[in-house]
């Protein structure tokens, strides 16, 4: 562990080379049932944060290993205020949308669905899927671009780099001047790290930012914090480098972004300024309005929004 000289006013042991005002934080997942035997690890939004820059929500779903027929299988739901964004790890899922999209997504890929004003969709193992492993996060949409109209962007290819005994894949966002396909609304970042052999990695982030490292696989250690699989580091903005390891066999993801600085209400799949966007948007789905159109393709029954409390 590399140890900065420090003030006492820095927390111990965080090698950082910055000025930081808070600690990093330890955020552990609370799991939760999405169907098909399949268990996601949920790390945001959780009771002590909410976001992480413009991500909202953060599920890391499996690994999970079905019988064929089995697997996910996620009927038409609705969204809005947010584009879903999902990094395929192991198995292949079927997106369906109600703009008309039918995109395959395969490990190493991103899809990302801007919902806008309002968006459906579904999700599903193929037949002769037996295994399913992604991240699947949301990003909210800043004020002036939480109605814009929906869309679906499907990227088959990445920026993807070796360095420090590390494979780096730019998931969104810019890092060292490369820059992601993705096409986002917010100063944010997204990282896949993998090491087959370990690696130490002094990373260079934006103070501006604020970041959290999640071992999808294998386990790190961020400026002396152990995290195993789905233990999240935060790292509030103040941070110029973040200090890294990660063991044989580790795949983390790194996100990161500007503080967000609107207003998020987040229920069931939708995000809305306030209350009555989201109960507006729970009757045109109740509705079956032409906001959200209708998913073609899918054999199953839409899902239904909870009440709201
Ligand atoms: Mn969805």
């Amino acid at each position: 562990m590399e140890q900065i000289p420090h003030s006492d006013a820095l927390p111990s042991g965080t090698g950082v080379t910055s000025n930081p005002k808070q600690a990093i934080q330890h955020l552990t997942a609370r799991t939760a049932e999405i169907g098909g035997g399949i268990t996601v690890a949920r790390l945001l939004p959780s009771r002590q944060r909410r976001m992480i820059g413009a991500w909202c929500f953060l599920d890391h779903a499996g690994p999970a290993v079905f019988a064929p027929g089995g697997g996910l299988r996620v009927g038409p739901h609705p969204h809005t205020g947010l584009q879903t964004f999902t990094w395929m790890l192991a198995g292949e899922v079927l997106h369906r949308d109600s703009l008309g999209h039918e995109q395959m997504i395969r490990p190493g890929q991103v899809n990302l669905m801007t919902a806008g004003y309002g968006i459906a969709h579904t999700e599903e193992s193929p037949a002769s899927e037996t295994r399913a492993h992604a991240a699947q996060l949301w990003i909210a949409l800043p004020a002036g671009h939480t109605d814009i109209a929906p869309a679906f962007d499907h990227y088959p290819e990445l920026p993807r780099w070796q360095e420090n005994h590390c494979q780096f894949t730019l998931l969104a966002g810019m890092y060292c001047g490369k820059i992601a396909p993705a096409n986002i609304y917010s100063p944010l970042l997204g990282m896949d790290l993998l090491s087959a052999h370990g690696a130490e990695l002094t990373l260079p982030l934006d103070p501006t930012f604020e970041y959290g490292v999640l071992p999808l696989e294998g386990r790190a250690d961020v400026a002396g914090m152990a995290l195993a699989v789905d233990e999240l580091a935060y790292l509030p903005s103040g941070y110029d480098a973040l200090h890294l390891k990660l063991a044989a066999g580790t795949r983390a993801l790194l996100i990161g972004g500007e503080p967000f600085a609107d207003q998020v209400t987040l229920w069931w799949n939708f995000v809305g300024r306030d209350r009555a966007y989201i109960a507006q948007a729970q009757r045109d789905w109740a509705a079956k309005s032409p906001r959200f159109g209708e998913v073609k393709g899918f054999d199953g029954p839409r899902l239904t929004a909870p009440e709201l409390p």
